[in-house]
């Protein structure tokens, strides 16, 4: 199960340290669309989102988009929000990642990659040797088959913090 364990959980991007992360010598941080930055197919990002990724910038850290979803909506928030993307990326395949860091120029160990989802997000960022932080889904308005993933991946999540290998949350 270790390919499903993020390294860090928080409620949301915005509890994010950065500090640590540029301290720890990261210098790119992937980043899940929807669910993770803002609701499911919201079109445009929030103000809260932009002035976070100015705050991610400063810390020296280079964002990209990795999403699943197809390209007209993430190409179309990528440029409100001015994040290079990737997009189809059929997560937890290792390629859209590898594309996300090989576009910014960095390796595996200086990538943060950070979603929603334990079976998409994590896994795939773990295969693709980077650090992983799951942050608790914006809401739950969401795709029907991603809602059946949910009911598992809370069995995951509890079997993870019943053996102490969820944290901090
Ligand atoms: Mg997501």
């Amino acid at each position: 199960m270790g390919g499903l364990r993020p390294q860090e959980y928080h409620n949301s991007i915005f509890e994010i340290d950065l500090e640590k992360l540029r301290r720890m010598g990261k210098r790119a941080i992937i980043l899940d669309l929807d669910n993770t930055l803002v609701r499911w197919n919201d079109p445009a990002p929030t103000p809260a989102l932009l002035v976070w990724l100015a705050a991610v910038r400063g810390h020296g850290l280079k964002p990209c988009i990795v999403s699943n979803n197809s390209g007209p909506r993430v190409s179309e928030f990528a440029s409100r929000a001015g994040v290079p993307f990737v997009c189809n990326a059929a997560k937890p395949r290792r390629k859209g990642f590898a594309r996300a860091m090989q576009q910014l120029g960095v390796e595996p160990h200086e990538t943060v990659v950070v979603g929603d989802q334990l079976f998409t997000d994590i896994l795939g960022g773990n295969r693709a040797g980077a650090y992983t932080i799951l942050v608790v889904p914006i809401d739950r308005r969401e795709f029907i088959g991603t809602r059946l993933v949910r009911m598992i991946e809370r069995r995951v999540l509890n079997h993870l913090r019943r053996r102490g290998l969820l944290s901090p949350k």
